[in-house]
């Protein structure tokens, strides 16, 4: 495909602009204040440079300095904002700007601009984004490559500039970010005329009603194309690279096998040095326990048996399991069902799917057929996008027609549909705009979808009714018990690994959720009347505009459409009312309580709270039914007066699957109303703002245990759990009574403890500070603080800090950021220093990072290497024990007889503590210590149940200078 970008740009008015970039000492326009300014103006003539630094008047906090290299000593000397201001301005004239996030640098910008000419009116009444100073036309690069390549990993500009080859030798200074912008554009809209003349015609339609710069581009580019008609058809083949690497199917299950004859392969023909793995994988290495873990797992698969086998870290277990798996399922009937795997993460689910069994597949003679599946949600619905496409007026609002624009280019090429590929989307801040993009329950229509055959949903879905293996995550298993199998189908095996996840994974799923949220949006897709109007009424009133029919024959539908916006307004107004009414005697609960506040409230059908709540429930209950009548009349006249206007059927789809939705709330709102608090748990969560009104209204089972066996493991022919971490005090009881496998008691059940790949004694070394303050005093975070920075001083190394709690991991960041200067010491901490993905990489890129983390990082952090050499587990991670599930749970432990804290809170906090451990060691030339800084473990009797369960013994120190010499003395020996 020949573009010429020159022509381009003039038709975008773009053939010559200035790229614009300045670093801050923070995030708030009103706040923080600029630091560098740098513009560089592109042209035929070439680049012309701007730079320069500006004096802030407040210093410059470290984390700037951290990031950017800019310290107070550079700019002490450096001209005022009201100085460089008007050079920049002057240097950038009216031409349009250019920048990555440019709307970030624009407000800063133009609030200077504004407190210059002392214009208080202006800075008083600023809107958001409403430039006054510097109103040139502008171009967010950030924003054109995630509508026009919305499958990149990270849309950072160092991470751009890496995928499109861009030099930026040095990210965050504002020179070298303008410059490698400028490039950046020109680049981005190479990749703009290679979606095409029918990508830029829908974005033309959705943009229509709204004002947005982007708009500009869009009729340029569509006068480009009508200019080069040759490059109008774009060129999709650009992202075959990624649809090759981004797959949900393997194999062809109709596909004959290959002769090689399954009872004739034995385990250890795959697995033995010259075995079929070795042969094919150059990196394959045998592995003690591998071959043995495997066996265990094909008798259970041949059996019928239930297995449970405990292998840490280096076993090689997902290939332990998936090679039996395969093997197994030619040797069975397929009508028994596929044999499922299920993962807590999607990491494993990744590597499963897109690492482990494509090398399988290429190294074993038999051919297999595997499919990744996962829940409705996260496909697109092409009927929908096209509705959306083609009747966008009502369907979606100001917002959203500017949001959806990822999705239009990524629509033409993806091959599964699966919303996770798209990052340029951002699903998890737009769910309400992707619910409209799904098949929500009761819209799909099945086989009478005129799309079909192309619909990404049913293929997978059918796949996975015909695949040897379905690779799923623990979320979906639970969702399908709670639907009654209606996705997975009928199977005859699973697989869990991460297993130590399911009662807490299982406890989410087979509960109820209630929120604010979730009804506001129920309301507003059925009726939103504020500014510009939208949701399925007011586009049923449209189309009967439209249809210009005579206004007779509408006259039922039309007292429909009314009726139905009545009962949303009035649906809408109850629940504020509900919820404000609900926050406000939470608000209550706290009162008079010092310090911590408690979030999460248990209640039982005679407290006050639920009293309190029963007052109040049955209005929102009443409310909808008026609602859930009026939708069904919707769904049921639409069938009956066919054809009145295009794309009736889809809306009658439409309000019937909203009609279910209203159904559905209407369930939950009836079992609050009366709850079951013999078998559930049932709470309230605060909101988070102390002023914001989203409770959160949740009930869960009790007991796990039972719903499982009940309702999965009786109908299963085998099943096989395995984690890294199943045991407690060298046994799988606590684990088997906790999921319910016990209670199986015809069933056979193997275990298996694989031995360790790695040689702990060697690669690990335990320490505990006992010079430590209890971790529960006042002044342990001080204390832990101390200890971490001296530590770091004298021994720089990869460091990851787990911590059990938010307010201790935030109280240690703060005094330790106050002593972390420069770039020398990088300090990272969760919920402070951007996503986790972000913090991650970072901490993997700088190499002697101290990463502080809580909640998922005791699990999810895999590092290789010396990035991290230092794990510290600050407390034993004992959960809260007013939390409603596991002051339920400890009850109900104490009613059969037990004592909550050594048989509950102990077990559940050894597996805990064993995942942190777990941390450092991730390959045999990994090596490192752990610091375990909760002298609980040698002072109270039940510690000795943590310290036996590490693979390694742990040396006490009284003193600090000790133990740092023991620990560098431990990094010196080979
Ligand atoms: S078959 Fe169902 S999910 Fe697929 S495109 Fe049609 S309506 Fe959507």
């Amino acid at each position: 495909m020949n573009i010429d970008i020159r022509a381009l740009c003039a038709f975008l008015g773009l053939s010559e602009f200035v790229s614009v970039d300045i670093e801050t000492t923070g995030l708030d326009p009103q706040e923080n204040e600029i630091i560098e300014v740098a513009a560089v103006r592109f042209s035929d003539q070439g680049q012309e440079d701007f730079q320069s630094f500006v004096k802030p008047l407040a210093a410059i906090p470290a984390t700037i300095t951290q990031l950017t290299g800019i310290s107070d000593k550079d700019v002490s000397e450096a001209a005022s904002i009201a100085a460089v201001l008007p050079l920049l301005s002057e240097f950038i004239g009216d031409l349009p700007i250019v920048g990555q996030n440019i709307r970030f640098d624009l407000a800063f910008l133009d609030i200077n601009a504004a407190r210059l000419a002392d214009d208080d009116d202006y800075l008083q009444t600023r809107q958001r984004h409403d430039f006054h100073y510097f109103p040139n036309y502008f171009v967010d690069t950030q924003e054109l490559a995630r509508i026009f390549n919305p499958v990149l990993p990270s849309y950072r500009l160092g991470e751009l500039c890496r995928h499109y080859e861009i030099a930026l030798p040095e990210a965050h200074r504002a020179l070298h970010d303008a410059r490698a912008t400028g490039e950046l554009l020109i680049k981005l809209l190479d990749d703009g005329v290679a979606a095409g003349a029918d990508v830029f015609h829908e974005m033309q339609a959705l943009l229509a009603p709204i004002e947005d710069p982007f708009k500009t581009m869009v009729d340029g580019f569509l006068e480009y194309f009508a200019a080069h008609p040759d490059n109008a058809g774009g060129d999709i083949t650009r992202f075959w690279h990624f649809v090759s690497t981004h797959f949900n199917s393997i194999g062809d299950p109709e596909a004959e096998d290959s002769g090689a004859n399954s009872t004739s392969i034995g385990l250890a023909d795959v697995f033995a040095e010259d075995g079929y793995l070795q042969e094919k994988l150059p990196d394959f290495e045998t592995r003690s326990g591998q071959l043995e873990m495997a066996e265990k797992v094909d008798t259970a698969l041949a059996n019928d048996h239930f297995l449970i086998v405990e292998a840490g870290t280096g076993t090689g277990k997902s290939l332990a399991y998936l090679v039996p798996a395969v093997l197994h399922s030619h040797r069975v009937e397929r009508e028994n069902g596929p044999i499922v795997i299920s993962t807590n993460t999607k990491n494993l689910q990744e590597q499963l799917f897109y690492k482990d069994l494509p090398a399988l597949a290429s190294a074993m003679p038999q051919r297999f057929s595997a499919v990744l599946l996962k829940g409705k949600a996260n496909y697109l619905c092409l009927d929908r996008m096209d509705n959306n496409l083609d009747a966008s007026q009502g369907r979606l609002n100001h917002y959203e027609r500017k949001a959806v624009l990822p999705l239009l280019v990524w629509a033409r090429f993806t091959q599964t549909g699966d919303i996770a590929e798209n990052n340029g989307f951002q699903a998890e801040r737009n769910t309400g705009t992707w619910n409209k993009f799904i098949a929500e329950n009761n819209y799909c229509p099945g086989r009478r979808c005129k799309l079909y055959e192309q619909c990404h949903l049913m293929r997978v879905r059918n796949l996975a009714r015909r695949v040897d293996l379905v690779i799923v995550n623990h979320s979906l298993v639970f969702a399908d018990l709670a639907t009654d199998n209606s996705v997975l189908g009928e199977y005859r095996s699973i697989i869990f690994d991460e297993a130590h996840n399911i009662e807490k994974t299982a406890t989410e799923y087979l509960g109820t959720v209630l929120n604010y949220w979730q009804l506001r949006r129920f309301s507003h897709n059925v009726y939103r009347a504020e500014r510009n109007p939208s949701g399925l009424v007011h586009q049923l009133q449209h189309n009967l505009e439209l249809a210009a029919l005579a206004q007779e024959s509408n006259a039922h539908l039309i007292a429909l459409a009314d009726e139905a916006k009545m009962a949303a307004g009035v649906f809408l107004e109850t629940t504020e009312q509900l919820f404000r009414y609900m926050a406000n005697a939470l608000a209550h609960q706290n009162e008079g309580q010092t310090g911590y506040r408690q979030n999460r409230y248990r209640f039982a059908s005679n407290d006050n709270l639920y009293v309190k709540l029963q007052e109040q429930l049955p209005a929102l209950s009443q409310a909808l039914q008026p609602l859930v009548q009026v939708l069904d009349r919707l769904g049921f006249t639409l069938h009956q007066e066919e054809d009145r206007f295009p794309r009736q059927e889809q809306m009658r789809l439409e309000f019937i699957a909203l009609h279910s939705l209203a159904v559905a709330i209407g369930e939950v709102l009836d079992y609050f109303c009366e709850i079951d608090d013999k078998s559930m748990i049932n709470w309230l969560e605060a909101p988070r703002r102390q002023d914001g009104i989203d409770v959160l209204f949740r009930a869960a089972p009790l007991r796990i245990n039972e719903l499982l066996h009940e309702h999965l493991f009786a109908h299963l022919r085998s099943a096989v759990f395995t984690s890294a971490t199943l045991r407690v005090d060298n046994d799988f009881s606590y684990f088997e009574n906790r999921t319910g496998i016990r209670l199986a008691v015809a069933r056979q059940c193997d275990h298996y403890h694989a031995p360790a790949a790695f040689d702990f004694k060697q690669q690990v070394k335990v320490m505990i500070p006992a010079f430590l303050p209890d971790p529960r005093s006042a002044d342990y975070a001080t204390a832990l603080a101390d200890f971490l920075t001296t530590l770091h001083l004298r021994e720089k190394r990869g460091t990851l800090v787990l911590f059990t709690a938010y307010s201790l991991l935030n109280q240690v960041y703060r005094d330790l950021r106050m002593r972390f200067e420069g770039r020398e010491n990088v300090l990272l901490g969760q919920g402070q220093d951007g996503s986790r993905s972000a913090i991650m990489q970072r901490f993997r890129q700088h190499g002697r990072a101290m990463l502080l983390g809580a909640d998922s990082f005791w699990e999810g952090v895999d590092v290789i290497g010396p990035a991290l050499e230092i794990v510290c587990l600050s407390k034993l991670p004992f959960e809260v024990p007013t939390d409603p599930v596991i002051a339920a749970r400890m009850e109900e432990v104490e009613r059969q007889g037990k004592n909550a804290f050594f048989d509950y809170s102990i077990p559940e906090a050894v597996i805990r503590f064993r995942q942190g451990f777990g941390r450092l060691i991730r390959s045999h030339s990994d090596r490192g210590v752990v610091l375990l800084t909760d002298t609980r473990l040698i002072r109270m009797r039940y510690g000795r149940r943590f310290i036996d369960a590490l693979p390694v013994q742990a040396d006490t120190y009284r003193d600090l200078d000790t133990l740092v010499d023991d620990l560098k003395h431990f990094f010196t020996q080979q």
